[in-house]
């Protein structure tokens, strides 16, 4: 990418947004300029051309040579379009930090555990001695990891389908596919549109390439080599039972009693493993990673255990898919606590795990009627406003022996910032309620 004199219009004035203006200039901009639509936006960089509350007047008196945009910033929209008005090329973050990129990429897409496994396989690379930045949705921007002096020998890369949209050259060394379920409803107008985004992962990849898949996910034919791993059925390279990961009949790497036993857990793990291995990580070297891990917070984490109750918090669950790894998970009946915004999902694929496992669930938010309809048919259903009302009923609900897991299935931003501080207020009302 040639980027000497160019005049380059990034949208997005977050931290991927300023990463881009920086290596723009860096790599021979002309002139850069940061565009946010909203009135309040803030760019923390004085040194800088910001416009915030940028309209497509704004667009068209600029005309970029070239279009840059942060993740959250939709590329067909006709407020990104008009700054691409004089046929100027859009393209998103990565793809321009991908241009200048001399880490060696693993790059890791699926529906849920994205980053649990970008944080477990930078933590094996570190742990092994190489330098490794996690990065993409999760820690850095990519551009800041280009920026790095010296760049680190691998860029972990977290890429939403969002980021996906975008790619033109992207090319991972090795790829990470975890699974695929319908989310982000809100933003995709048909699921083929979610998945096709996701498939661009492995456009550019070639023979020489690995493609790591759970077995069973449905592709369309694709150049790297292929290789598989499962909790379910015991057919991939690595596969998943009593506790251990197992390859070809003999255990692996034993995951009992580790903080990654739990099935969906260990489907990260395998993958982990399986990308380490492929840039060349031994195996010992891999499963003392995994022994020294810990997972980031708010994914099935556990809060209290007290009265033979387990509270796990798993308010990073913001879809279906992510609840029923949750419920599929656990071995201890469930009082399942769900709800938040209504994001157009359906629920009812669940109703037979909770059918099988739940003692009951307790639902809120502006997705509560919705969810109290889907739930009841098959296990008795409170209905309650808030996340302390519903730790509350499940005080009363729970018995000996039994796990309150707080998964709620959909985004908090009916009630919350995000799901960070609705796990710390599931925390807090736990600690309330149990006198912790
Ligand atoms: P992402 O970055 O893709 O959102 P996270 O690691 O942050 O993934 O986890 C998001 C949610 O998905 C959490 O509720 C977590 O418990 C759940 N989860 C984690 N790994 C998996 C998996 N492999 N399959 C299904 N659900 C998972």
């Amino acid at each position: 990418m040639n980027l000497n004199g160019k005049k380059i219009a990034i949208l997005g004035a977050g931290r991927s947004g300023l990463g881009a203006a920086h290596l723009a200039l860096a790599k021979g901009a002309a002139e850069v300029c940061i565009f946010d639509a909203n009135p309040k936006a803030f760019c923390s960089d004085a040194q800088i051309p910001f416009v915030a509350g940028a309209t497509e007047e704004h667009a068209h008196e600029y005309k970029a040579d070239l279009v840059v945009i942060s993740p959250g910033i939709e590329a067909d929209i006709p407020w990104t379009l008009a700054f691409a008005c004089a046929g100027a090329p859009v393209i998103g973050e990565t793809e321009l930090a991908f241009a200048y990129c001399t880490s060696r990429i693993i790059a890791i897409t699926g529906t849920n555990g994205k980053t649990t496994t970008t944080a477990l396989i930078e933590h094996i690379l570190t742990h092994a001695g190489h330098s490794a930045k996690a990065c993409g949705n999760y820690g850095f921007p990519l551009s800041e990891v280009v920026l790095m002096d010296p760049a680190p020998e691998f860029a972990v890369l977290e890429i939403s389908s969002f980021q996906l949209e975008t790619v033109v050259n992207f090319k991972p060394e090795v790829a990470v596919w975890l699974n695929f379920a319908p989310d982000h409803m809100d933003r995709y107008k048909r699921v083929d549109d979610y998945y096709n985004a996701k498939c661009r992962i492995f456009e550019n990849m070639g023979r020489e390439q690995i493609a790591i898949v759970r077995e069973g996910e449905k592709l369309p034919p694709i150049k790297p080599r292929r290789v598989g791993f499962s909790s379910v059925v015991s057919s991939g390279q690595l596969y998943y039972a009593d506790g251990c990961i197992m390859e070809g009949g003999h255990p692996l790497m034993k995951l009992r009693g580790t903080t990654m036993e739990q099935a969906h857990n260990a489907e990260n793990t395998m993958a982990a493993t399986l990308a380490c291995r492929a840039v060349g990580i031994p195996a010992e070297a891999v499963a003392e990673g995994v022994r020294s891990f810990n997972p980031p917070g708010h994914r099935c984490e556990t809060v209290a255990e007290m009265d033979g109750i387990l509270w796990l918090n798993d308010s990073k669950s913001t879809n279906l898919h992510s609840t029923e790894a949750a419920v599929r998970s656990q071995t201890r009946p469930i009082v399942l606590i769900a709800g938040g915004k209504d994001k157009g999902l359906d629920y009812t694929a669940i109703n037979p795990m909770l059918q099988d496992k739940a003692r009951c669930c307790i639902v809120f938010g502006q997705i509560k009627e919705q969810l109290r309809a889907t739930f009841s048919p098959v296990c008795p259903t409170h209905v309650v406003d808030t996340v302390e009302e519903a730790v509350a009923e499940a005080a009363r609900q729970a018995q000996r022996g039994d796990v309150v897991l707080f998964s709620p299935g959909t985004s908090s931003f009916d009630q919350f910032t995000g799901y960070v501080q609705r796990g710390e207020c599931f925390r807090a009302a736990v600690a309330k309620t149990l006198n912790l």
